[in-house]
């Protein structure tokens, strides 16, 4: 496989683009190698600039789960740029894509759009710690919620139960408040609060997918809430990634815990930069302009990202076994990839929600962070680069998650298969 053009663009954008990436995943730092530059998709491929063409599995980090270039969600983006591409001034289009939400969402009785999963979260913790008058959040190890300052915090040396920054630039002041916990380990919850009265929220992704996939336990999230309502804090699930693509109602649909605030991105903007974050009227009501919680945005809302979203969650709603489709697939994808490793004697985790999708090369089942870190990295990277080699485009990381969308067939899948059986094979 050629890449002659791609290597060429590479140079050209690591000259005025810090890395060549506007996303630091982007540059493939953890695979090795360098990034297709891409030309377009269509359907479940990718083709590059080089005339490449791959099956997608990131479909875009998530948002593309009807594939490229669906014709419903662009005729709907064409129709509504020739009226205009923004106002700064309210459309129905919001109103009607918060409709879908609400209706869809128990926890969700009010919704405010933004343009990204990280202003998503961003606000729905500055909302949660204008409503209770408390500082401090809860976030798990291994959990992303965005690249907002107190956020940004994940286990640095492991000794404390508080925080400190992993990014330079990050105000140990603000990191402070962000305690520490570890995933589906309950105990580690309850010492948080043991350590702190100030708790604001705990913030988690109901199913992980930002250190490969990982589910919460369902014992565990009902615990989780639980204890918030012991100690009166806010729970929130962040579901900018599983929202619209763990069930049409995401880890929600999927967990019988109800959060207070949930979070939103990436499909409710169907390949456009949307998020969203909503709640209990109460709560939501605290926001400008009927509240004193400020938040605002000059693009929030925008009529095209807005049309884009509405044609995506539409057709989901509108076909009853999409979810059920989509599993199935995701199930023969990593079936077939383990079934492939077991029979060259590598041992593989998987798992799936939904069209979601994960494998770890790792002999024990991963239930946390520090399960996922123990993965055989290289492995991954040797793994990645062949099947890339070959047609197949996964995350370039082992602590990703993969994704299935409406247009990968089982032939697709089974050529992955295939093709992951001779790769494995020369592991
Ligand atoms: C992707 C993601 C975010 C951040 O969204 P951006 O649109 O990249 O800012 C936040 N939380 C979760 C769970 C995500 O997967």
């Amino acid at each position: 496989m050629k890449h002659t053009k791609s290597i060429a663009a590479y140079e050209a954008a690591k000259r005025v683009i810090p890395g060549g990436v506007d996303s630091p995943v982007r540059a493939f730092k953890s695979v090795g190698g360098t990034p297709p530059f891409i030309e377009r998709g269509d359907g479940g491929y990718l083709f590059d600039i080089d005339g490449n063409r791959y099956v997608d599995y990131v479909q875009s980090w998530g948002p593309l789960i009807l594939g490229h270039c669906d014709p419903t969600v662009e005729a709907a983006v064409f129709e509504t740029a020739r009226r205009g591409l923004s106002f700064g001034a309210p459309t129905t289009l919001e109103t009607e894509l918060a409709e879908e939400i609400v209706s869809l969402f128990e926890a969700v009785e009010k919704v405010r759009f933004v343009n990204s999963g990280t202003e998503a979260v961003m606000s729905a913790i500055r909302l949660a710690r204008g409503y209770t008058g408390r500082d401090d959040i809860v976030k798990f190890k291994g959990c992303y919620h965005g690249h907002s300052d107190s956020l940004l915090v994940q286990a640095g040396s492991g000794a404390t139960t508080f925080g400190s920054p992993n990014s330079p630039g990050v105000p140990a002041d603000f990191a402070k408040h962000t305690l520490l916990a570890d995933y589906n380990n309950i105990e580690s919850v309850k010492a948080c609060f043991e350590a702190s009265d100030n708790i604001a929220c705990v913030v988690i992704e109901p199913i992980a997918g930002n250190m490969g996939l990982v589910p919460a336990e369902e014992s565990f999230l009902q615990e989780l809430r639980a204890l918030c309502d012991t100690h009166g804090a806010l729970l929130i699930f962040d579901e900018v990634m599983s929202g619209f693509r763990a069930s049409l109602t995401g880890a929600q649909g999927l967990t019988s815990v109800r959060p207070d605030l949930v979070t939103l991105g990436k499909v409710i903007g169907g390949g456009m930069p949307v998020g969203a974050f909503g709640g209990r009227a109460e709560i939501m009501d605290k926001l400008s302009p009927d509240g004193p919680v400020y938040q605002a945005g000059t693009l929030s809302g925008n009529p095209v990202a807005m049309a884009a979203g509405l044609a995506t969650v539409r057709q989901l709603r509108a076909d009853g076994a999409v979810y059920e489709i989509l599993q199935m697939r995701a199930e023969r994808l990593v079936n077939g990839l383990k079934a492939a490793a077991e029979e060259n004697g590598i041992a593989l985790q998987v798992d799936v929600r939904g069209s979601m999708f994960g494998f770890f090369f790792n002999d024990k089942p991963v239930k946390n962070f520090d399960d996922a870190l123990a993965s055989d990295t290289e492995r991954f990277a040797a793994f990645h680069r062949a099947m890339l080699d070959r047609g197949f485009y996964f995350a370039c990381s082992q602590f990703e998650t993969g994704f299935i969308s409406t247009k990968t067939n089982d032939a697709m899948i089974d050529e992955t298969i295939r093709n992951a059986k001779e790769v494995f094979g020369a592991l």
